[in-house]
């Protein structure tokens, strides 16, 4: 589904001294290269604090446990999203509350979000998927109204932007109260381990943020909160900084390969290639193809003998996963999500697809699709 072999062969030399200056220094913890790419970052995004964290399921728990959310409360996402969204949620002692999405791309149904606020409700998690901007300033709005906090899930997202009707321009992540992003290795801007991170506008905020990141510590061996341990590493934030300076040409790849993609399959029924919003522009985190009377496990052996992955993202909605079962939740509740889970297939997306193998991916897919 990725090459990182590849990308990492390209700036290898950059990312080995990196490395190795690293080594050398022995700052593992805590060391110029993690502020240098915080700074990098906050620069990046227009957002004015980065706090770099071990990973983004961490940064979604840390965002939550900085806005003093109380157990019982509510907090609404999407059904059709990665687990770690709720899990934190509920790892907090506080309610998920689940919506549906919109079928052509994927995002939080706003008109959905709006029936699930009851007096309860204290946030929203919008999920960025498959690297495509929720519509944010719908959702603003409607948090806005309600007096709730909005998180923004960018772990697909990074570098993409919001735009608004006015047609300016924000980085996924910045809009809301705050954003989190994950460097797991396959993601957009992937680290060679785990790493995560959290953006806010609001300096208060931040302080806090940085506090409970750092076992709720105010001044050392004094603490304020209970809080975690979560930290990236140097090693990590020395290979991100040279791969930030690449995000936007990785995205200009990605949606390279995207366009061949959509072009290769436009006008057949079987096949429906992902939508744009008007309000995003895309990373492409994952192309993700709606099937329309293909037998989606054949059509993956197939591929599969092609040596071809393709993946299910997700095979499961979250309010049928046995973690997440709920007396208030059954199958047919969120009929959208519920279809995607059945028809959804990505294809390997990432920054190494050459014209060559975009043709034989392609042509393999309508080779059975046809
Ligand atoms: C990857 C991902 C996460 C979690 O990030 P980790 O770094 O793996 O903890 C959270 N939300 C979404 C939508 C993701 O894709």
């Amino acid at each position: 589904m990725v090459d990182l072999k590849s990308q990492y062969e390209k700036i290898k030399p950059e990312v080995d001294a990196a490395i190795q200056n690293v080594l050398n220094n022995t700052a593992f913890i805590n060391g110029p290269e993690v502020k240098a790419f915080q700074a990098e970052l906050e620069q990046y995004l227009g957002a004015k604090h980065v706090i770099p964290c071990a990973n983004g399921t961490d940064a979604l728990q840390i965002a939550m446990m900085a806005l003093d959310l109380k157990p019982g409360d509510e907090v609404i996402t999407a059904d059709f999203t990665y687990v770690a969204t709720a899990e934190v949620i509920a790892l907090l002692g506080l309610k998920p509350v689940l919506v549906d999405v919109i079928p052509d791309t994927f995002d939080i149904d706003i008109n959905a979000i709006e029936k699930a606020i009851t007096p309860k409700t204290k946030a929203i998690v919008p999920v960025h998927l498959f690297g495509q901007c929720a519509n944010m300033e719908a959702l603003m709005a409607l948090a806005k109204k309600h007096n709730l906090h909005v998180i923004e899930d960018t772990a697909q997202a990074i570098g993409a932007e919001y735009i608004y009707a006015d047609g300016t321009r924000k980085k996924a992540g910045t809009i809301g109260t705050i954003g989190c992003t994950s460097f797991f290795p396959s993601k957009n801007l992937g680290c060679y381990g785990d790493g995560g991170a959290i953006f806010t506008n609001d300096d208060a905020l931040a302080a806090k943020i940085r506090m409970i990141a750092n076992h709720g510590q105010s001044v050392q061996y004094v603490h304020d909160s209970i809080g975690v341990n979560s930290r990236l590493d140097s090693i990590q934030a020395a290979i991100l900084r040279i791969k930030l300076r690449d995000l936007d040409n990785y995205a200009a790849a990605r949606n390279k390969a995207a366009d061949y993609y959509d072009k290769a399959f436009a006008g057949n029924s079987k096949l429906k290639t992902p939508a744009r919003a008007k309000y995003s522009d895309h990373v492409f985190h994952q192309y993700t193809l709606q099937l329309n009377g293909v037998d989606r496990a054949a059509l993956r052996d197939f591929l599969a003998s092609k040596d071809i992955p393709a993946m299910i993202y997700y095979p499961i909605p979250l309010h049928m996963q046995k973690a997440y079962l709920d007396p208030r939740y059954k199958a047919g509740d969120f009929p959208v999500t519920e279809k995607l889970c059945d028809c959804v297939v990505s294809l390997p997306m990432h920054t190494e697809l050459d014209e060559e193998t975009l043709k034989y991916i392609t042509s393999s897919v309508l080779e059975f699709c046809n």
